[in-house]
Formats: C-alpha cells, structure tokens, sequence
C-alpha cells in the first residue's frame, strides 16, 4: 500500500488519500531530509521547507505514537476527548513538550515501552521550533550549512524513535509496511547528511585543538565552532560562517538580542572587562572544555573570567565568594 492509496471512507477515484498519522510524519521526515542532504546543499526556498516540514514531521511523530496507546491524549484536555470531533480533526492538539511528557509518563506507569530518551525540553527541539518561528515571523537568515546542522539531532531523534518506539508497535500490516518502506528513504538520505556534517566536523578539528576553553556553541548551527580568542576582531564562526562582527556588538548578536531594544525593554548591558573596558563579558557560557559549567568570557578580548562580581558588576577574578580583586583591594585599603 501507499501512501496515497484510498482506504479512507467514501473513495470515488484515485485523487482520494488517506495518511495515517505515521505514514503522514514520515512523510514530513522524508520532504526534509531529502532537501536537507540534497547533493550540492539544498537552496534558500527548500531550506525553508524543510524546517517547516521537519517541525510537522516532530509534532506527527511524538503523537502518532500517543494516538496508538489512547486517542484522547493527543488532545490538550484528554478528559473533553469525543470520537466525532477527533475524526473530524475538530479539537486543539497538545505541544510535543506536552507530548513527550505523556509519552514519558505512559512509559513510567509500565503502559507503553519507550526506549528512545525523550526529553521534554530537548535543546534541539527547541532550537528547530525558534527556527521555525522565526521563518514564520521574523526575518530570516541561516546559511544551508547551519540549518543542516541545527536539524540533524532532530531528524536522527525522531529516526531512532520511530525505529525502536513507533514500527515494533504498529498493528497492521499495510501500515508498517508502508512505513518500512518510508524509513528506507530516510535512512540513506540521514546518512548523507550526518556524512556531510561529520566531514565539515572533522575539517576544522585542527583550528579549533587547543582554544577548547574559549570556543563556544554557534547561535546558528548550534557547533562548538566559535572560538572567542584573545583580541579577536570579526568573530566568525568556524563551521558555518556566521558572521558575529566584534566586541560588544559579537555579543549581542551572540544571544541574538539588539542592544538598543534590550536596554530600552528594562534589561541591562553586558557585564564590563576589567581587562579591556568594554560591556562584552557573557555570562554563563558553556565552552567546548567545560560543557557543564558556567564560563564568564569577554568577547572584545577574550579575558576569560571567574565570574562577575557582585559589587561592582564587572567580570572579574574573584578573590571572595562574589568580589573580585579589586573590590578586594578597595575594601582592605579602607581599614
Ligand atoms: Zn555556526
Ligand atoms: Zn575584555
Ligand atoms: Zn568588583
């Protein structure tokens, strides 16, 4: 069977479809992946696409397999839950956070086997779904190379669930053999694209060996490939080529704010170098030699600090729990 073969009520010809939710997710995984490892890069308007699809494919998938278990838990409130208006598509579905929760929850009571982690605040679902809205609504601009890398921990996510958590479960025949069929596809096309990504990994391994504990993760591609080195002019990150510009402004554009919008909304500036002056001290980094740490980096200079002190705001070395030397100094020359 395929996915546009008629099973559903009242066929009259070949234009009628049926996609069961499965078959329907798969196919949103198969329209991305197929742009996103297409041979020479895939183009602007596919990338585009692609995100939206892949977001789709998130959303069908995670309650593809809530639907399998209790139709009604694919529902915001499962408990208003009535056959009629399901079948005609006529409720409000829950988020794939919320989904994930259930999914987790299911498993935990021993109602369904999930043997896929399914984190409810997934970093890399999270990131998809910013992308998406800032397709949606805001400007746009990601290089190819970025959103290859942004979307494969999803596509191998959903990939491995469907793997291990949906297909063993899956009752009938044509359904599973369909989506045997789908996963072929993917499979190749997801392999292409971990190539790809994996090669362009490997191919600036060597620039970034030894600055581990000032390279950061790309706002765009999500790569430790942002080395916030010493004095750094034109910060540009090493794996996709986003560019950051310098000092204060790299920061900024770093957590993806406008300076101007930010301080004028009631928030503040970065913290200020004691080394170099300026307001460009990030706080709560996590670097490529630190991952489960707060770093506090200066990205004018790249002063790489304790922390910022909590009496004259800077970042500094600190000497006492929350102050730095030289509020230290400041302090012992007034007795
Ligand atoms: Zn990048
Ligand atoms: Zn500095
Ligand atoms: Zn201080």
């Amino acid at each position: 069977m395929t996915g546009a073969q008629t099973t559903g009520v009242g066929s009259t010809g070949d234009k009628d479809f049926h996609f069961p939710p499965l078959t329907n997710g798969l196919d949103f995984v198969i329209s991305a992946v197929d742009s996103l490892a297409a041979e020479d890069g895939p183009a602007p308007r596919e990338l585009k696409y692609a995100v939206l699809h892949l977001q789709a494919a998130a959303e069908t998938l995670f309650k593809a397999r809530l639907e399998m278990h209790e139709p009604s838990l694919v529902w915001t409130k499962p408990d208003t839950y009535s056959e009629a208006k399901h079948t005609a598509g006529a409720f409000n579905s829950c988020s794939i956070k919320v989904a994930l929760e259930r999914l987790n929850s299911l498993a935990e009571n021993g109602d369904i086997t999930i043997e896929t982690s399914l984190d409810p605040g997934d970093v890399d679902l999270e990131a998809l779904g910013k992308l998406r809205n800032r397709i949606m609504h805001f400007g746009w601009r990601d290089s190819a190379v970025a959103v290859q890398a942004r979307t494969l921990p999803v596509l191998t996510l959903l990939f491995d669930f469907v793997s291990r958590d949906v297909l063993p479960y899956v009752e009938t025949f044509p359904d599973s053999w369909t989506a045997e069929k789908q996963m072929e596809k993917v499979r190749s096309q997801l392999k292409h694209l971990t190539d790809f990504v994996a090669h362009r990994t490997k191919s600036i391994a060597a620039q970034l060996d030894g600055y581990e504990h000032s390279t950061v993760a790309c706002r765009s591609c999500g790569q430790h490939a942002l080395v916030l080195d010493g004095g750094a002019i034109d910060l540009e990150c090493l794996f996709c080529g986003k560019a950051y510009g310098s000092g204060e402004e790299a920061a900024w554009e770093f957590i993806g704010e406008d300076r101007y919008i930010a301080i004028k909304d009631g928030g503040s500036d970065f913290a200020n170098c004691e080394s170099c002056g300026s307001d460009a001290v990030v706080a709560g980094l996590r670097t490529a030699a630190s991952p489960d740490t707060d770093s506090y980096i200066c990205f004018s200079c790249g002063a790489d600090w304790d922390g910022i002190c909590g009496y004259c705001g800077s970042g500094g070395h600190l000497v006492m729990e929350d102050m730095c030397e030289n509020c230290y100094e400041i302090r012992l020359a007034k007795f």
